[in-house]
């Protein structure tokens, strides 16, 4: 039973309506994107740095947690409270504060969603470059946390290259900023550290990005392989031939397959794989490149390679990219989405092994992933309502990390570590990596309060004493 005069107090800073503890209103707040859940014990929604800094001294008074949320898309358990506590929903600070076209900036609060900052620079001439799949509903705050990549950070870097400066609220409550909008900040790189923090050493409330101008040309590649080792071929030859387009993104068979049943946007129904490959630059540019693109491809006997013609045929091809995780309700009631990173050369070896593990847990994995970037998101399909199948999924998404550790490769691309994959730290980090990258979390946040569990293997508190051969098995 939650603490009346808690609630009494965090009613007082946000007002009765932003305080939510009675047990259903508290059901939606248990999940996030990920298999995991568990319930917070109180719910609010501030409005600003203010609001936050109270409810942290607050929360340090009444000795509860604080577990930081954006729109809960997250893929890894970022944002489930596992242990209680206070869950501080960010998303009624969304507001664009200001934006300083001269020096392509932008100042915003931290649950902006991604894609509304594009969509408001647009007519400016300019663009906000990281971009989820989960664009249209992830916020700003979540990327930050999350060091979120996307489709086009190929060639544009993930969310840690773009953003310049950010106000957090600390453990302790005080509000403070790192970084600084010009870049030449004196001292160590604080901002650094804090972007892919996981919602642990701050909560991030108003932010600085970097805009960039929208390019003059695009044009969006369709390219049908008869099979996904054809397509991850083409994928190595394109970046090895020097080019670097904006986006290479896969999609297997099964995965074309869900988005024509769902999202209709013209796959071809007979490919094996198809890529999806864009440019940008100057038209002379992007002409040159395209042909080159064309040749690579039919070089490598493409089934077919086409480019989309208007602006809503592009549309109609993203559009069937962006929902393919959604389409893939169409084949199962539940998928549980594998987050690995392996170099471009080894796609095809450890697409083979995905193809295996499938065949053993006798489940369909559907494949769509940022192929340019090595950066894998096998699906695996399954119905929860099946006895043991939860356990038998999980365990099949560790072989798969397993698979892209061995060979040569690494546990997350973007979706973060969170509570998902904590146990896997050990596959890639040595137990004075791990009591280092404890040191810097808890040189910002010593008393573990904010979302607890999460990113270092062990419990709310364990990890706390660092030391990790006391808990390494
Ligand atoms: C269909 C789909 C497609 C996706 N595609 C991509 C993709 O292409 N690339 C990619 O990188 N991810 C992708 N994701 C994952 C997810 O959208 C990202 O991780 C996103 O950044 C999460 O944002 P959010 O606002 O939903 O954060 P949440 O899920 O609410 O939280 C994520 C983490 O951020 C912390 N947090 C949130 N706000 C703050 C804050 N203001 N200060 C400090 N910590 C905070 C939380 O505590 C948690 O640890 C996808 C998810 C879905 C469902």
């Amino acid at each position: 039973m939650v603490n009346s005069s808690l609630i009494k107090e965090l009613k007082k800073i946000v007002g009765d309506d932003y305080v939510m503890h009675h047990p259903d209103e508290l059901l939606v707040f248990q999940y996030d994107g990920s298999t995991d859940k568990a319930l917070p014990d109180v719910v609010v929604f501030p409005k600003s740095s203010e609001d936050i800094s109270s409810i942290v001294k607050i929360a340090n008074r009444y000795d509860q947690y604080i577990i930081p949320r954006g729109a809960g898309t997250g893929l890894s358990g970022g944002a489930v409270p596992m242990y209680g506590g206070i869950e501080l929903v960010l998303t009624r600070m969304n507001s664009i504060l200001s934006i300083d076209v001269e020096n392509r900036l932008a100042l915003v609060e931290p649950g902006v969603v991604n894609l509304d900052l594009s969509k408001y620079v647009a007519s400016m001439g300019l663009f906000y470059a990281p971009d989820p799949s989960s664009q249209i509903s992830c916020t700003i705050g979540g990327n930050i946390a999350e060091n979120s990549g996307g489709p086009h950070c190929l060639k544009y870097g993930v969310t840690t290259n773009h953003v310049l400066a950010c106000e957090i609220v600390t453990e302790n409550g005080d509000i403070i900023w790192l970084g600084d909008k010009f870049r030449n900040v004196p001292g160590y790189d604080l901002l650094g550290g804090f972007v892919g923090s996981e919602g642990m050493m701050g909560i991030a409330t108003k932010i600085i990005v970097n805009l960039l101008p929208i390019p003059q040309s695009v044009k969006t590649h369709l390219a049908s392989f008869a099979t996904i080792d054809q397509a991850s071929f083409a994928v190595s030859s394109v970046i090895s031939s020097g080019l670097i387009p904006s986006a290479i993104e896969m999609m297997d068979k099964l995965t074309i397959e869900a988005v024509e049943n769902v999202v209709k946007c013209g796959y071809p129904d007979t490919a094996g794989a198809v890529l999806l490959i864009e440019l940008d630059g100057s038209n002379e540019e992007v002409s040159e490149q395209s042909k080159q693109i064309m040749d690579i491809c039919n070089s490598l006997e493409c089934q077919d390679i086409s480019v989309a013609a208007s602006i809503e045929e592009r549309n109609a091809l993203w559009r069937g990219r962006k929902g393919a995780l959604g389409a893939l309700g169409s084949l199962a009631p539940n998928y549980f989405l594998v987050d690995g990173v392996v170099p471009r050369t080894k796609l095809p070896e450890t697409l083979k092994t995905i193809s295996k593990i499938s065949e053993k847990i006798d489940l369909p994995i559907a494949n769509v992933f940022h192929a340019g970037d090595g950066n894998l998101h096998p699906c695996i399909l399954f119905d929860e309502q099946e006895p043991g199948m939860a356990e038998k999924v999980l365990g099949a998404g560790g072989e798969i990390l397993q698979a892209c550790v061995d060979v040569g490769g690494t546990l997350t691309g973007e979706h973060g570590v969170g509570f998902e994959k904590k146990e896997f730290m050990y596959k890639i980090f040595s137990n004075s990596d791990l009591d280092q990258m404890l040191r810097l979390k808890s040189s910002f946040a010593p008393n573990g309060r904010l979302n607890p569990g999460k990113v270092f293997p062990g419990g709310p508190k364990c990890f706390d004493m660092g030391n990790y051969n006391t808990f390494r098995s």
